[in-house]
């Protein structure tokens, strides 16, 4: 690499990349154990053979080092800051802008993971992220990524990767009992729940009958407006799903949710005989089975019976919470689901499995094929009457052998392993929701049903002051709390809006996490509260 090797000698981390003097001890740690890479890839510099692939002494040489790496990555990771420490454009001016000519020894390739990739991380498995949903990957997900990759199957069809397809339908199969869903589901691997939510509104449009498939939507005159419904606080994928099969915005309508956020039944079924009423054909409605924002969990036993009604898709976004049904007690926040027509999970969020991997588990794999599947001459086998190839539900033609690693979390952790660490995550959220409630100076602004808690600073102080004026000032506050508790680099929350007023998110879902990390932030919001809120402190509430 071009710039690279002035740039070793001068500093491991460049200076621009770390402005903030407090973490280099941290830094440093991580460095002096991955100091073993360094010394065992300083000494001989290897090019890549003229052809072929890298010599099979320097794969395990190399490959060896990297677990070593990794392991050390792991070990280490909570002494690193959780948000990346860089300006966007920092990792850039860093890289060359054209590519090498000639190969490059693998030894300086990894140094610079180590000192120009690391630094531009923000680090989802370090144990006090807390933001958005907090994921993380496993070592066995991480064994099943790495042989994936060595056997590069793109499970098109049946033959191209029998072992893909079949441990795909099992593997889905298990994970079906573990949720408790009926055995009239059938599921298949995406790669994210935007795209398995896409393919459910696609398929539930294939089941209206108009011939969208082969003649489309625009110019049609003969075509009425079809319909989807969400609540308010469904995630803008479903929108960007609509968006995407041109069913265009005005395709979907918001319902508005109840004090709790879910879904009103009865803003629901008003809105759908209203359309109706005006000739638009409602056809699916998608429930929120843990919703971003707050993990509410819209009704979905009652919203069957409208779907029912009306003839229409039910189609569960349980990406967040499907994953908690794997713990028996609470196997009820997929209760409805039972006889909806689809539901969308994401092992990738709460089941350890490293992204990405999400599920749409499906009733009617007939549609999602008529909607999908194109079989050109070059793709016909003997046996594609009596096999599944992943290829005919969906858009991709290769998949990634991603049930690999979903095999081998279940197998390593097992059913009680896995809601054992999931129970632990609800447990921990409880108990920091309850120091929240005991505490006049915060307050929790969302039930908390499972591993989210949607909480605010609310320090007393401001009685008479007209509610507007109060919920302004609180929200600088609480952004302030925010981004001082982030910029420690030792946690990581993000936020939302509810009801108008800004909220912190602690979301607990990494396997790394303990009961120590979320003491360790919750005295990190009372540190940053006190500093802002103290009478020295310029940035205080009055914003
Ligand atoms: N649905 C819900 C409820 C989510 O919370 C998210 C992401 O957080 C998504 C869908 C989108 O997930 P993905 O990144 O897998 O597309």
């Amino acid at each position: 690499m071009g710039i690279g090797n002035e740039l070793i000698c001068l500093s491991y981390y460049p200076l621009p990349l770390f402005p903030f003097a407090p973490f280099g001890l941290r830094r440093w740690k991580l460095v002096s154990r991955s100091s073993r890479l360094r010394r065992m890839t300083e000494p001989q510099p290897k090019l890549s053979p003229p052809l072929g692939d890298m010599s099979k002494e320097d794969f395990r040489r190399f490959g060896h080092e990297l677990i070593d790496w990794v392991a050390d990555y792991l070990e280490n990771v909570e002494d690193l800051p959780v948000l990346a420490q860089i300006e966007p454009g920092d990792l850039k001016a860093l890289l060359p802008s054209s590519p090498p000519a000639k190969g490059e020894p693998m030894a300086e390739i990894i140094k610079d993971v180590d000192r120009l990739i690391v630094p531009a991380l923000t680090h989802w498995s370090h144990p006090s992220f807390f933001a958005y949903f907090a994921t993380s990957t496993s070592a066995p997900g991480i064994f099943g990524e790495l042989l994936s990759a060595a056997f590069d199957n793109k499970a098109m069809l049946w033959r191209t990767s029998p072992a893909s397809t079949e441990l795909e339908e099992v593997t889905l199969d298990w994970l079906r009992q573990m949720m408790g869903l009926d055995a009239g589901y059938t599921g298949i691997i995406y790669d994210t729940a935007s795209v398995s939510s896409m393919h459910a509104i696609a398929a539930a449009r294939e089941g209206v009958e108009l011939r969208i498939r082969e003649e489309g939507m625009s110019g049609r005159s003969d075509l009425p407006l079809l319909r989807v419904y969400i609540s308010e606080q469904a995630h803008s994928s479903i929108e960007k799903g609509v968006i995407t099969l041109g069913l265009g915005q005005r395709g979907l309508r918001k319902i508005p949710t109840d004090s709790e956020f879910r879904m009103d039944v009865r803003a629901l079924e008003a809105a759908i005989e209203e359309d109706k009423a005006n000739g638009i054909v409602p056809f699916c409605i998608v429930a929120t089975v843990g919703t971003t924002s707050t993990s509410s969990i819209d009704p979905v036993a009652e919203m069957i019976p409208i779907g029912e009604k009306h003839a229409m898709w039910l189609h569960v976004d349980a990406a967040y919470a499907g994953s908690a049904a794997v713990v028996p007690e609470l196997r009820q926040v997929l209760k409805g689901c039972e006889r909806a027509d689809s539901v969308a999970v994401n092992p990738h969020k709460w089941l350890f499995t490293p992204f990405d991997l999400s599920v749409l588990y499906c009733r009617h794999m007939d549609l999602l094929r008529r909607a999908f599947s194109l079989v050109p001459e070059y793709l016909r086998t003997p046996e594609q009457e009596k096999v599944r190839s992943g290829s005919d539900y969906g858009v991709q033609l290769g998949r990634r052998f991603r049930a690999l690693k979903l095999w081998m979390v279940i197998r390593y952790f097992g059913h009680d392993g896995l809601a054992a660490r999931i129970r632990e995550h609800c447990r921990l959220a409880k108990l920091f929701a309850s120091w929240v409630e005991a505490d006049p100076n915060w307050e929790l602004l969302a039930p908390v049903p499972l591993g989210l808690v949607c909480f605010r600073a609310c320090p007393p102080g401001d009685d008479g002051v007209p509610d507007e004026v109060r919920n302004a000032r609180l929200d600088v506050l609480n952004e302030a709390v925010m981004h001082g508790v982030n910029a420690t680099g030792k946690a990581l929350l993000s936020h939302t809006k509810l009801n108008d007023k800004l909220t912190l998110r602690l979301s607990i879902g990494n396997i790394r996490t303990t009961e120590k990390h979320v003491r360790q932030v919750w005295e990190l919001l009372n540190e940053q509260l006190k500093l802002l809120t103290s009478p020295k402190s310029g940035s205080d509430r009055t914003g």
